[in-house]
């Protein structure tokens, strides 16, 4: 393993997070709301901003994946469907980071079928250089350049994904 960099510190990634849950908080208002997390990836950042929102939050979780030993392979595996009814709820999709947008443009589509009041998406990084499908992200917290980052819930071939910090390998 080479090197490894600190793209992104705890102390900004924790004051992007405050400034996220205010803005869906405002979003929100008085309403609970469904976090629909992507598996493995979201998960640090579903609790992190969570945690910061005083609307009651209920977790849900999916799993789908491109990616295969840090290689995109381009085709979509669904792991892990939700289980409980979305019907009438107001779904944040939570994603890692947001690079081709074949993920959250595949997903958007499976959740139109189960009839949810709204879907909105929250990511905590986005790589806009490398979008192929162009969406629309509701709440975005880091843009970052087309480089392969770990750590926060990012993996590295399924590890590190516990570092506090968003970082690369040199
Ligand atoms: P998309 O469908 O938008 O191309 O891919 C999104 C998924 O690709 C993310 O949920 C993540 O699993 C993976 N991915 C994309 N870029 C990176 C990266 O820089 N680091 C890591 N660890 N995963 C990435």
């Amino acid at each position: 393993m080479g090197n490894m960099n600190v793209l992104i510190n705890k102390a900004r990634i924790e004051k992007r997070l405050d400034e996220m849950a205010k803005e869906i908080e405002k979003d929100y208002e008085g309403k609970d709301i469904v976090f629909l997390g992507i598996l493995k990836g979201s998960v640090p950042f579903m609790w992190e901003l969570a945690k910061r929102i005083k609307n009651n939050v209920i977790f849900e979780f999916i799993e789908l994946s491109s990616y295969k030993d840090n290689k995109d392979t381009g085709v979509l595996t669904f792991h892990k469907d939700i289980k409980d009814s979305i019907e009438g709820k107001d779904v944040i999709i939570i994603e890692d980071i947001v690079d081709t947008g074949k993920t959250i443009s595949y997903l958007l589509k499976h959740l139109k079928e189960k009839n949810p009041n709204s879907v909105k998406v929250a990511t905590l990084l986005s790589k806009p250089s490398k979008r192929v499908i162009e969406l629309n992200i509701d709440y975005e917290g880091f843009k970052v350049e087309d480089k392969f980052v770990i750590g926060f819930g990012l993996d590295d071939n399924q590890n590190l994904r516990n570092l506090p910090y968003i970082g690369y390998i040199e």
